[in-house]
């Protein structure tokens, strides 16, 4: 759980108020010996290819890695291997570092804006523990209720009727039970309702054990009276010991009422497994779709996606994966199926009845004859397994490279089971305030702040109880996401489809949740595609990070930043082997007296500092075809 934050700022347990950099040599850098103040927001500056990165990324985050896998022991480390020393000499008051950078964190489709940034853990945990259930079957609300209540709801709701107490010993399956019958007889009991019908217990007694069947003792049959409280209270006991927990009651009528110490829809009898937190997760087999596995998706080689193009005969490649007609032995195969329906290889598909086609699809038990070429006026007789079930076995057996060819012909579609929503169906019926966790995942990160930011008035005294702790805890996190400008996302946006920038604020996002101290965070360029609004937030999250007793390095070009930083570094003067020295350092205040562009520029006497960045096109274009990343549809 989050730590308290700090009041104040923490003792650097280092001693070191400052970091000393003596005679980096990585890349271009030319010697260069710098000091900079610890636990401060520090720029470091200059145009492209100056070396900025070299000093940050290969000359101070290289060597911190270095060290940190220093500390492991000589056998960890004969695992990892060592790091490569960064040519520098030395470096004092470096603290463990941690680099923020552009690039997507994960390719992992399981990966969420949710999952990484815990809030999803968090719903997960409000969901187990405050959510109530409704039956999938008839949307009633699901009750659990204690002994003492059954018995309490049962004396006032069939008072003065006569009643059938059951107890529930088969549901939905298959056998003769014999057996059951004998232990039912031995339990003292003479009847059992079979199927739906009362029947005396015979000696020797089954059912047909190839047919279904629901199988209840009778316990008792009484007239409801409070007086009989104690009689009504020992068959309800009784029945809920046979019944594991849950009984029936059938009224004069017939009519059946189920009872549960669990999670039970009181119309059908469908009862729920007790809610965990893995209910909830799409990562988790007890929480996951069984058809997608949680992905949302299935991916699905389908007719269409094997013949696109129906006026194609299939020796001109109507049958995509086979493609044009060659002399190999699958044409042979769909030759000799043709033949057999008076078709050929040049007829075009449109003119191929379904039912042929189906045959090629997915194959038929009748053997084909392939004439043999090495036996000339003899045939084969093979079966033929149908080219569809052909790629189906490749995609789930085949090698790398064959899936990724299969995967040429595969529709990647919406599970039609859990719509998208990843969790199987059960988990999809507990609420909070009418909404599914789904929902919830689905809702933008402002959306879903509003709805958490009063949720209490909505909920019950008795859930409150429990929610007001997790509840302290998601809506921390969400104002993290809403501190770096990501209020857009929604929470089951896969981590794979976010920008490089994205993808960095995430990361900052969580840093700051994670509350660490001491830490050297380098980041790279994270104002890059913000608008002005949000760069203020960006600016205002690195104070925090800062504040909470880190030094945040941000490599950055960026006006603003320079100006609110604590420090700023200009590495140039030029790129390349006319880079690579420090041309000036300071606090912003400093800074701005010295006579480097960068200088220039923040005081606003140049007004463009890096045009010499962007480069003129080769007149080439770039050419983009059939997109499918991201939402992107061909
Ligand atoms: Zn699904």
């Amino acid at each position: 759980m989050a730590r308290k934050r700090t009041a104040q700022k923490l003792k650097d347990p280092s001693g070191f108020d400052h970091i000393e950099i003596l005679g980096a040599r990585e890349h271009n850098l030319k010697n260069i010996n710098l000091t900079f103040p610890r636990n401060q927001l520090v720029v470091i500056t200059g145009i492209s290819g100056s070396g900025k990165s070299s000093l940050a990324f290969d000359t101070i985050y290289a060597e911190g890695q270095r060290r940190y896998m220093e500390s492991f022991s000589a056998y960890a480390r004969s695992f990892i291997g060592n790091l490569e020393r960064p040519d520098v000499d030395k470096i004092n008051g470096l603290s463990p570092v941690i680099s923020i950078e552009q690039k997507t964190t994960s390719r992992n489709p399981r990966s969420t804006v949710g999952t990484v940034t815990e809030i999803y853990d968090f719903m997960r945990l409000l969901y187990a523990r405050t959510a109530e259930a409704f039956s999938y079957e008839t949307g009633e609300k699901m009750v659990r209720q204690s002994e003492d209540q059954i018995i309490d709801t049962i004396l006032e709701k069939f008072k003065g009727q006569n009643i059938t107490i059951l107890s529930p010993v088969v549901k939905g399956r298959k056998g003769h039970y014999r057996e059951l019958f004998v232990q039912i007889r031995k339990g003292g009991f003479t009847k059992a309702r079979i199927d739906g019908k009362i029947e005396e217990l015979k000696p020797k007694m089954q059912v047909d054990r190839f047919k279904i069947h629901d199988i209840e003792i009778v316990i008792d049959r009484l007239a409801v009276d409070s007086k009989d409280r104690f009689r009504i209270a020992q068959s309800i006991n009784v029945a809920l010991k046979d019944g594991k927990g849950v009984l029936m009651v059938m009224e004069e009528k017939g009519i059946v009422y189920h009872y549960s110490k669990f999670l039970m829809d009181p119309k059908s009898g469908l009862s729920y497994d007790e809610p965990a937190p893995n209910t909830f997760s799409f990562n988790s087999p007890y929480g996951a779709c069984p058809t997608c596995n949680g992905l949302g998706q299935i991916e699905e080689i389908t007719e269409d996606s094997v013949v696109p193009d129906k006026s194609l005969s299939i020796s001109r490649g109507g049958i995509l994966p086979l493609g044009a007609y060659r002399d190999i032995w699958i044409f042979k195969k769909v030759e000799a199926i043709l033949k057999r329906y008076k078709m050929s290889l040049t007829t075009p598909i449109r003119k191929i009845p379904d039912e042929v086609m189906k045959v090629l699809f997915y194959g038929d038990d009748v053997p084909v004859a392939v004439p043999s070429v090495k036996y000339p006026g003899t045939d084969w007789n093979t079966k033929f397994e149908g080219i569809i079930n052909f790629l189906q076995k490749q995609r789930d057996e085949g090698t790398e490279a064959t899936r990724r060819w299969v995967g040429d012909f595969t529709l990647v579609k919406t599970c039609p089971e859990c719509k998208g929503m990843r969790l199987k169906k059960e988990s999809l019926h507990f609420r909070i305030d009418k909404k599914n966790i789904a929902e919830l995942a689905e809702m933008n990160i402002d959306a879903l702040n509003h709805w958490v930011s009063d949720l209490e008035s909505r909920l019950s005294e008795k859930q409150n109880v429990i929610a007001t702790e997790i509840l302290k805890e998601l809506r921390k996190r969400i104002g993290f996401l809403l501190d770096v400008g990501l209020n857009y996302l929604h929470l089951n946006r896969p981590l794979k489809t976010l920008s490089g920038g994205e993808a960095q604020r995430i990361r900052l996002a969580t840093q700051i949740g994670t509350q660490l101290v001491g830490v050297l965070y380098i980041l790279d360029e994270p104002s890059i595609g913000l608008h002005a609004r949000d760069n203020v937030k960006l600016i205002k999250a690195l104070k925090d990070l800062r504040d909470l007793g880190n030094t945040v390095i941000v490599v950055e070009h960026d006006k603003e930043m320079m100006m609110e930083s604590d420090y700023i570094i200009d590495i140039g003067p030029g790129a390349g082997r006319h880079g690579g020295k420090i041309v000036a350092l300071g606090t912003p205040k400093e800074f701005l007296k010295t006579d480097s562009a960068t200088a220039k520029f923040l005081s606003g006497k140049d007004r463009i500092l890096f045009s010499a960045e962007r480069r003129k096109g080769n007149g080439e274009k770039l050419i983009l075809k059939e997109s499918t990343g991201n939402n992107l549809k061909r």
